[in-house]
């Protein structure tokens, strides 16, 4: 999860078609002028992008003197591809995004019952996109609904392959349906109503482990104080409760000197330096996330639960406006807005960039460049300080005045040193 040497050192990046992000060792290799496929997006998308493009450069600007810039290299997907090409996924853009190893892309359409594969879907199968991440906190001044909404800050890391998301599942009243109900019923005694829908959850020991121990090394490298692990294992033992049995195990085997069970701290917690790892049924984490957020800081969880969860977080710290998102894996990563394309204000330069710009944030922070995505998170909070903010926001704060996209991004930048 770390960074390379520049290999253009001190000297200024070229102007130039820019060089690739590389994988060498568990690591990323970053030049000091990454190419970056961005897509814009659908509706909104090429609104929040325009803006959010600015604050990227601007910031690497600013904290590199220079020295480093990122060489933006639009692929196409969505509405914008299928118009100039026919296929609302061409082929070459999975090619580019493969190839340079790390993305960012804003909301596309998803049309209601059917129609086009989903981009998501396709990169998380084709890159092995296997943790969604999703960092949620909060900014001084957003309205939110909760008293304290600042004692919430935590990062999700939500299993992305499996569980509900392995997408097997046959229709009620169909022949695969049946064929599944028959089989449990002879094979094992399952009794199951004839008619049913079945779905398949499957969950395995590699999958639930490397999720959590890519949540381990990331509290471990940020310095954060808890790893916990989120499951429903009371009901559903063998998925579930592996899920959390797996977790303790690799946690252990790996991590064994930096971490420590929160059975095993006991009351000497904060002294000890190490990760606590800890486990919470599903349910009761939902309370406690808003009785007692202080508490938790990483959260590893398989996929249903980790969905649940990201986006009532966000909920409690003023919507999914501000939330951000990666998809990441070993040596491949596409970050994007979370929110979707809200075609009714398309076109109209009206919408917050925040989620695409706190995406960006994070992508600079995976890739290695912390102090970008610490100048562009303090340009963000400066910016809701000034109270010039979009129509989201400026209708929930008192005394905001409401500011057009493009002229939000300006007061992020201004704020950006
Ligand atoms: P949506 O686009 O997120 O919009 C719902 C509402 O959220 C908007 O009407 C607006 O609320 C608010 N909103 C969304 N983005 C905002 C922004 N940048 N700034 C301020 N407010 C924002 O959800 P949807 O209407 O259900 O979905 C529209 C399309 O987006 C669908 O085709 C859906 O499939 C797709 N989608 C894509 C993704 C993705 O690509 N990751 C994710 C979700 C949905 P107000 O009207 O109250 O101002």
């Amino acid at each position: 999860m770390t960074t390379g040497a520049g290999s253009l050192g001190d000297r200024k990046a070229r102007a130039g078609p820019g060089s690739r992000i590389g994988w060498r060792d568990d690591r990323w290799v970053v030049p000091d002028d990454p190419i970056i496929p961005f897509i814009e997006g659908d509706g909104t998308g090429p609104d929040i992008w325009r803006a959010a493009v600015r604050v990227f450069d601007a910031a690497v600007t600013t904290v590199s003197n220079g020295t480093r810039r990122v060489v933006w290299r639009e692929v196409l997907a969505g509405e914008k591809a299928f118009k100039g090409t026919g296929n609302w996924l061409p082929d070459q853009t999975l090619d580019v995004i493969r190839d340079c190893r790390v993305a960012i892309k804003g909301p596309l359409t998803t049309p209601v019952g059917g129609g086009h594969r989903s981009l998501n879907v396709a990169l998380r199968q084709i890159l092995d996109l296997y943790a969604c991440i999703r960092p949620v906190r909060y900014f001084e001044g957003v309205p939110a609904p909760v008293k304290q909404p600042g004692k919430l800050d935590v990062v999700i890391f939500r299993e992305n392959i499996e569980d509900v998301y392995a997408g097997i599942e046959y229709k009620a009243e169909s022949p695969e349906a049946a064929a599944v109900i028959a089989f449990l019923k002879d094979r094992f005694g399952a009794r199951i109503r004839p008619g049913s829908a079945i779905g398949i959850k499957p969950m395995s020991k590699f999958g639930s482990q490397r999720l959590v121990a890519k949540a381990i090394e990331y509290a471990i490298k940020t310095k954060r104080s808890s790893v916990t692990l989120v499951h429903k294992g009371n009901i559903m033992k063998f998925t579930e409760g592996g899920f959390r049995d797996w977790g303790y195990e690799i946690a252990k085997a790996r991590f064994g000197d930096q971490s420590i069970t929160e059975a095993d701290a006991g009351n000497v917690k904060r002294e000890t330096g190490k990760v606590i790892i800890k486990d919470r049924i599903a349910d009761a984490m939902f309370q406690q996330l808003v009785l007692r957020p202080d508490e938790y800081s990483v959260v590893a969880a398989p996929n249903l639960n980790g969905d649940y969860l990201s986006d009532a977080c966000a909920a409690q710290v003023g919507g999914l406006g501000l939330a951000p998102g990666g998809n990441v894996g070993d040596g491949y990563a596409v970050f994007e807005a979370t929110h979707g394309t809200a075609p009714k204000y398309a076109g109209q330069d009206k919408v917050n960039p925040g989620s695409v710009i706190l995406s960006g944030a994070q992508m600079f922070e995976e890739i290695g460049w912390s102090d970008v995505a610490v100048a562009i998170v303090r340009g963000l909070e400066r910016a809701i300080g000034t109270k010039r903010v979009t129509y989201d926001l400026a209708r929930q704060m008192p005394g905001a005045t409401e500011v057009s996209t493009s002229s939000f991004a300006d007061v992020i930048i201004e704020h950006l040193a």
